[in-house]
């Protein structure tokens, strides 16, 4: 089978921008574009397989007699596709959010947790994240500090750059704040539990709705986030991440970049900067920042050829 060249779904979030539109150009129907929901199987966003004539992801992850050709053989006994990938335009702050790890997920909200990753694809100079707690805090305080509402107070912010990866294990405090671009790859859930949303009113008039006691139920203090550049990157392709959920390479092409589809799992690439082609023994195909595709388990040999820069997650 050949690569899987997908059409996202949108959302327009009081908070997001019009840099998917401009600089992606990518299809939006609203005059804000908070994100693209590239790859997802997500009922809250679908996305589809433009050269399949516009078949859901999700169908083609349900057809099992087809899933492990195509997903490859990690995804077999999966109830759902594993992950889900957006791009992300911040033009204000996003609220400071918790999302839960798989057991509170399972036991509560018969869902799974979200362990999310951030690749910084653009921002600006003074841009900045929130990421955990301040070091002096301890896990026996955060629940009292929530319900005080002093929770803004005690957040460790952290400055930030293009090309940077942010690994946010569930149970983490965090916020994406206004002026970043950013894609994120995490697990396949939808919850979000807010904790502050920087006293702003919604579309409706209303302040947005908080979710404390579960987050306070969630926060942990101690969780491994971490924070590490690929801007001086020598080798192609260097792996960032090795999660238990997945894990990803930052793969940077001055010219050719050859390499062969894995048995184990399907490869999820987004290109995040420059363009190029895919080749594979058939056809080639033109990519370009902003574009996202599916590798499929069974394609064999390929090549990426161009000037460009990929993400590429997989199991
Ligand atoms: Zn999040």
């Amino acid at each position: 089978m050949e690569p899987l060249f997908m059409k996202p779904t949108y959302k327009d979030y009081i908070w997001g921008g019009t840099r998917l539109k401009e600089v992606f150009e990518k299809d939006s129907p609203f005059e804000i574009t908070a994100e693209s929901w590239e790859i997802s199987t997500n009922d809250a966003g679908l996305s589809t397989v433009k050269n399949l004539n516009g078949m859901t992801l999700k169908e083609l992850f349900d057809d099992k007699e087809k899933r492990e050709e195509i997903f490859g053989i990690k995804t077999k006994d999966m109830e759902r596709f594993p992950l889900l990938i957006k791009f992300i335009d911040a033009k204000d702050n996003l609220s400071v959010q918790v999302h839960p790890d798989d057991e509170y997920a399972s036991q509560y909200e018969n869902d799974t947790g979200k362990t999310e990753m951030w690749y910084v694809m653009d921002c600006d100079e003074e841009a900045s994240i929130i990421c955990g707690m301040k070091e002096t805090v301890k896990q026996e305080e955060i629940a009292e500090i929530i319900r005080r509402g002093n929770i803004r107070n005690n957040l460790k912010q952290v400055p930030i750059h293009k090309g940077d990866v942010i690994y946010i294990p569930s149970g983490t405090v965090h916020a994406i704040l206004k002026d970043t671009l950013i894609c994120e790859i995490q697990q396949n859930s939808n919850l979000t539990y807010r904790v502050y949303d920087w006293d702003r009113i919604g579309k409706d008039g209303k302040p947005r709705q908080l979710h404390i006691e579960k987050a306070i139920d969630v926060i942990k203090q101690d969780t491994k986030y971490s924070i590490t550049s690929t801007n001086h990157q020598e080798e192609v392709s260097k792996n960032v991440i090795d999660g238990d959920y997945f894990k990803v390479d930052s793969v940077k092409i001055k010219s050719t970049y050859q390499s062969k589809s894995n048995k184990e799992s399907f490869e999820a690439y987004m290109v995040v900067e420059g363009n190029g082609i895919i080749k594979t023994n058939s056809k080639e195909y033109e990519i370009r920042v902003g574009d996202s595709f599916i590798v499929p388990a069974n394609l064999g040999e390929y090549e990426i050829k161009g000037e460009l820069k990929l993400l590429k997650a997989y199991l």
